[in-house]
């Protein structure tokens, strides 16, 4: 070997028959990285949040915004929200996007009442959430009047923007709940409307 020259690595090779079989060596790798503690509430609360199912109640100009939202530039799906249902039946978030009228309320409402639970309610732009202009004997002012409102997104129209922003603090919500205390504490009691 000349001046200069690097010496080999040294290396020794285990026989085939000393060496542990391929299984036993995941297994004892795995050991240090694969066991995790959490709780009932913290593992339900992360399924919840990261697959809801929209069901979007839009009656005007709001829910073209939505549209947008649920396109590619703002990508919902990367929130585990892009899976919409239009049967409240399989669906466990209302998003209610445009003006709501006395006539509409009760249909609003069922719809609440057919969705499964636990469900949550996004109310879009001012409109939804206070009648916005339509200060009228026709428009309902705001529908936490008929359904339990989570998030309130302001603006007229909100940009998809704020609907993300809303839908992270739905998600943190979400992720707060006690699932063992709210099945304990269940007490959904009908609202008269009309
Ligand atoms: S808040 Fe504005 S954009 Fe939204 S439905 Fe009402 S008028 Fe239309």
């Amino acid at each position: 070997m000349g001046e200069g020259a690097k010496a080999a690595p040294q290396t020794t090779s285990i026989p085939l028959t000393q060496q542990p079989p391929v299984a036993a060596l995941h297994q004892d790798a795995g050991l240090n990285q694969s066991i995790v503690t959490t709780s009932i509430d913290a593992l339900i609360g992360w399924g919840r949040k990261n697959s809801l199912w929209p069901f979007t109640f839009g009656t005007a100009c709001c829910a073209i915004e939505f549209m947008a939202l649920a396109a590619s530039k703002y990508d919902l799906a990367r929130f585990g929200a892009e899976f919409m249902r239009f049967s409240p039946r399989q669906s466990d978030l209302l998003i209610v996007a445009g003006t709501i009228t006395y006539k509409q309320a009760p249909i609003l409402r069922r719809i609440w009442e057919q969705m499964m639970e636990p469900r949550w309610v996004i109310s879009v732009g001012a409109c939804a959430s206070t009648g916005g202009f339509y200060d009228c004997y026709c428009t309902l002012p705001g529908i936490d009047e008929i359904v339990p409102v989570d998030v309130y997104i302001a603006g007229c129209p909100p940009r998809p923007e704020a609907y993300i922003e809303a839908l992270l603090q739905l998600q943190d919500k979400i992720q707060d709940s006690s699932y063992m205390k709210d099945r304990a504490a269940a007490n959904h009691q009908r609202i008269q409307v009309g």
